[in-house]
């Protein structure tokens, strides 16, 4: 079974308008309100998928019941810790072709919630047999990568392969802690260019590095372009057929569901970059986040091409 980790779930929440009246008040037809966050997009493409999953991580209030019953209609397992505070909203307003977000910051974790929040993650993987865990997001408030070390810490003590997808100071943390051992990571150009200071074409020198030592997979997501593969010492170049995308958000999340799947199921390196491509540009394909349709499966996997670099 797959555990997705989400630590700052949210309700996603969509006006669209056809203008946005600054100072003046604006009426919503059509509002959408979506369970969201990146561990549940990839537990949804992974339940899509037909792969045992759980969700977990830290929720509250009448938002973090919203969030689980929405969970519960998709038939999604979930196993949150919760606590007093209330999980947050995140708006996105669609007008005129543009999208104003409106974030909420999410409960401030206590000390207290973190450790109790660890308690629980421990008795979760004591309680059935997880065969691979994603960690995805940024942390809430108060929380540092501490607490994803401590969970991968945790998952290395029961031999459980790790794909840690999250970026900036807290990716570059965790990858300097060589005590702990993550089976991938998964940084889009962007996030990779973030934490290098850039990120020119030369991907192989830079991949080399000492920092990634400790991570036996690095998968860089290009969009349309495939991805670029280290496993150990060996590089890959991925190519993706061309697509018709309806939906790109949550493509990242997709290809994590893709890798751990292939993980759990041993696949060789082709077809694990084969699996992580067919999720992603599945995820594209649909309008909803966070949703990949199977039967479409074969079609794509057989499309993707993997050679040697
Ligand atoms: P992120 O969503 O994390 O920024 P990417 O945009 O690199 O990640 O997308 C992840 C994967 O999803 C890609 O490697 C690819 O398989 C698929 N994908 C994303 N955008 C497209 C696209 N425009 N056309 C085809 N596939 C795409």
């Amino acid at each position: 079974m797959l555990v997705t980790v989400t630590m700052n779930p949210s309700v996603d929440i969509s006006y669209p308008l056809a203008t946005l009246r600054i100072d003046e008040v604006n009426r919503v037809q059509k509002v959408t309100k979506t369970a969201g966050g990146k561990g549940l997009n990839v537990a949804r493409v992974a339940a899509a998928m037909d792969f045992p999953v759980s969700t977990t991580g830290i929720i509250g209030g009448t938002i973090g019941d919203y969030i689980m019953h929405q969970l519960d209609n998709q038939e999604i397992a979930h196993d949150f810790h919760q606590i007093g505070q209330e999980s947050r909203n995140c708006i996105a307003i669609l007008h005129e072709g543009k999208q104003t977000e409106i974030l909420e910051a999410g409960p401030t974790i206590s000390e207290l919630e973190a450790d109790s929040f660890l308690t629980h993650f421990q008795s979760l993987l004591a309680e059935q047999p997880v065969s691979v865990l994603t960690i995805s997001g940024s942390l809430p408030q108060g929380l540092t990568a501490e607490t994803y070390k401590e969970i991968i810490r945790l998952a290395n003590q029961g031999n459980i392969p790790v794909v840690l997808d999250t970026s900036g100071p807290t990716l570059v943390e965790i990858l300097e802690d060589h005590t702990l051992k993550i089976a991938a990571i998964k940084p889009n150009k962007d996030e990779l260019a973030a934490i290098e200071g850039g990120a020119g074409d030369d991907l192989v020198s830079l991949l080399a590095k000492e920092r990634y030592a400790n991570v036996e997979w690095v998968i860089v997501t290009l969009g349309s372009a495939g991805a670029f593969a280290k496993h150990h010492d060996r590089y890959y170049q991925v190519r993706i057929p061309k697509i018709t995308v309806v939906n790109p958000v949550g493509s990242g999340d997709a290809t994590v569901a893709g890798i751990a799947m292939a993980i759990s199921k041993g696949l060789s390196d082709e077809d694990l970059l084969k699996t992580a491509m067919t999720t992603g540009m599945l995820n594209t394909m649909e309008a909803t986040t966070g949703h990949v349709n199977k039967d479409n499966f074969e079609t794509y996997f057989s499309q993707v091409t993997v050679s040697d670099n």
